[in-house]
């Protein structure tokens, strides 16, 4: 099937196009099943914690947005040919947890759980490339990749957000974090959460997508399932590079994808 799960909206302020220009682009292109996964509001800790040189406002929707949110993905959702998703892709910061708990009154189907932040830096924000330099990237591989296993136990998440995201800007991370990256799968696997296939990474430096096809034959030994996400904050990108990741997968192994419904995962054909 093609689904595509990771989905934004203009609420979280740096995408554009109306959420029915998605939907269309969507039908446009023959998809069988999509779900928006907009930035959740961050909450009031990360604010005081997180350095930013643009305002909060610009990388995820207001707290005060969130209802209509869910109202616009539902209102779309009554007169969509396909079936539309009501998600999130939730920002996983260790002091959160209250607050992803309170997202979790909302009808979602699913919570994206993603890592951005490290020690209170965007690490995948071009902006704080000279901190990388500072911090060092095995560092931030090693605080990532804790944070992600951390986020997985929480177990508040359905779905791992593009799980390689350090790679971003073309430094891979190599063999030496395989052992963390287990670890981390492991996690995930043990809180029942698929990963998602982002294919976003395809138009990034790193030139290939998120995960790498070797994490991605690790998540096929674990049996962990998988979705697929454009990472979409255009109209147009939405089902982007589709195909290639439903290739990756089945060259690794996989024959199906999850698709989720109230928190509840159903393995549809791959
Ligand atoms: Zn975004
Ligand atoms: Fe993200
Ligand atoms: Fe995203
Ligand atoms: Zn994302």
């Amino acid at each position: 099937m093609a689904l595509d799960y990771h989905i934004h909206t203009p609420l979280c302020g740096h995408a554009r196009g109306r959420p029915e220009e998605y939907l269309r682009e969507a039908v446009r292109r023959g998809l069988s099943e999509i779900g928006f996964a907009d930035h959740a509001p961050l909450p009031e800790e990360a604010r005081r914690h997180v350095r930013l040189s643009v305002p909060f406002e610009t990388i995820a929707m207001p707290w005060e947005r969130l209802a209509s949110y869910v109202r616009i993905v539902e209102r779309l959702r009554r007169t969509s040919p396909i079936p539309v998703r009501l998600g999130l892709e939730t920002d996983y910061v260790p002091y959160s947890r209250r607050f992803v708990t309170a997202v979790l009154e909302h009808p979602f189907d699913y919570l994206i759980g993603s890592v951005h932040f490290v020690d209170h830096w965007g690490f995948d924000q071009e902006e704080f490339l000279f901190e990388q330099e500072r911090y060092g990237f095995g560092r931030l591989m090693r605080r990532y990749l804790e944070l992600v296993t951390e986020m997985a136990s929480t177990r508040l998440f359905d779905v791992a957000g593009h799980l390689d995201l350090p790679k971003k800007f073309g430094r891979k991370p190599d063999r030496r974090f395989d052992a963390a990256f287990r670890r981390a799968l492991k996690a995930v696997k043990l809180a029942g959460m698929a990963v998602e296939l982002n294919t976003s990474g395809w138009d990034r430096p790193a030139a290939e997508a998120y995960p790498s096809e070797a994490l991605l034959r690790l998540c096929h030994e674990l049996d962990i399932p998988v979705t697929l996400g454009s990472d979409a904050h255009s109209p147009e990108e939405v089902g982007r590079h589709l195909d290639r990741g439903r290739r990756l997968l089945r060259k690794v192994g996989y024959r199906r994808l999850a698709s989720f419904r109230r928190h509840v995962l159903t393995a549809v054909p791959l």
